[in-house]
């Protein structure tokens, strides 16, 4: 226990532990884990490197003269000297000495890694599969732009919520030829990333606190905006209000990704306790119940149905936004240049 809690690290050990060795011990673990844990083991023998079942998450190996070294995100090693080596395939285990990297455990073939790496939380310089985040995130936004009915006549600028939805973007400025600004600053010192913090009023202070606007930049803007996604609403109807008492004449919101109709149950990355925090759903529950037939939900999700359009504009209505429209499931994908059935989306469309 810490903090009153059971403590992951240490639960995930005695789970190895159950086995007579650490390769038995390890695949044990991952078979008993619902949601997905890469692992790093350091012992006497070696550095001990375990990607979770279906590669939800990232393990890489780079190396250099000296040595090897392994990391979640590839640039960590870059600035160190390292160079790539090679990306852990889903369930595969490695252990690195000095002399080498050795295959301990084969990949899988069955894979399922975290759009949301991209779309959100990975770091810009860093590749996935070798797809790298900030080349992504500017396919996304053209790909938006590409979609949207407003034109170059109906933006004044285009602007991105820092951090990720900067790059978007930057991707759909470039797409629809309309200027690309920066109508407020992020003021990082002191603060830290506002999904961390387990408390909501906590993150939504941090979040709010970060963004210092630039008036000059606002005032009387018809103004695009671009966040990585809409989970609760919460930041982004604040955001989008601090931009109207600031002068914006119209603001016009382009999310990266689909409506989330489902909290993360891998790796707990939205951190919603319930799917009725996520602001889709309460809709969805304000029309439909609380209990929803899945086919129903389905039909939410769908971006051609009356219902998604129905919900996209309570949404907007509720946020006051000018417009609200989604990127698609099928563009996001898309951007990430990689096989639908490679990548998790089940935050989207609940697919496993
Ligand atoms: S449910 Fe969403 S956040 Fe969680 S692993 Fe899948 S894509 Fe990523």
């Amino acid at each position: 226990m810490s903090g009153g809690e059971v403590n992951k690290t240490e639960l995930v050990a005695a789970l190895i532990n159950q086995q007579d060795n650490l390769i038995d011990g390890i695949r044990y673990a991952q078979d008993r884990i619902d949601g997905s844990m890469s692992m790093l083991l350091l012992t006497p023998a070696g550095l001990y490197c375990a990607r979770d079942r279906l590669g939800r998450t990232p393990v890489l190996i780079g190396k250099k003269e000296t040595g090897y070294c392994a990391t979640f995100e590839s640039f960590a090693y870059i600035k160190l000297g390292y160079s790539d080596c090679r990306e852990l395939g889903p369930g595969e285990i490695d252990v690195l000495t000095p002399d080498g990297c050795a295959v301990l455990s084969a990949p899988g073939t069955k894979m399922r890694i975290c759009t949301f790496l991209w779309t959100y939380y990975g770091y810009p310089p860093s590749n996935y599969e070798g797809v790298n985040v900030e080349a992504m995130r500017y396919r996304c936004g053209q790909f938006m732009a590409e979609r949207d009915n407003l034109t170059n006549d109906d933006i004044d600028a285009v602007a991105g919520v820092p951090d990720s939805g900067l790059a978007h973007a930057i991707g759909y400025s470039n797409r629809k030829h309309v200027p690309y600004t920066r109508p407020f600053i992020k003021y990082t010192p002191t603060w830290p990333r506002s999904f961390m913090p387990t408390m909501q009023a906590k993150r939504n202070l941090i979040a709010k606190m970060k963004l210092i606007p630039v008036r000059e930049l606002i005032e009387n803007q018809r103004l695009l905006l671009i966040d990585d996604s809409i989970v609760r609403g919460t930041q982004l109807r604040e955001t989008s209000d601090f931009l109207y008492e600031s002068g914006a004449r119209e603001v016009h919101v382009r999310p990266a990704c689909p409506p989330i109709m489902f909290g993360c149950k891998y790796i707990n990355f939205s951190r919603a306790t319930s799917d009725m925090e996520l602001i889709a759903r309460r809709i969805i529950a304000e029309e439909e119940g609380a209990n929803v037939d899945r086919v129903i939900l389905e039909d939410y999700a769908n971006p051609d149905s009356a219902r998604y359009a129905a919900m996209v504009e309570k949404m907007r209505d509720m946020m006051h936004f000018s417009s609200l429209r989604f990127n698609r499931l099928d563009d996001t994908v898309k951007a990430t240049g990689l096989e639908a059935d490679k990548l998790c989306t089940y935050c989207w469309n609940g697919r496993e």
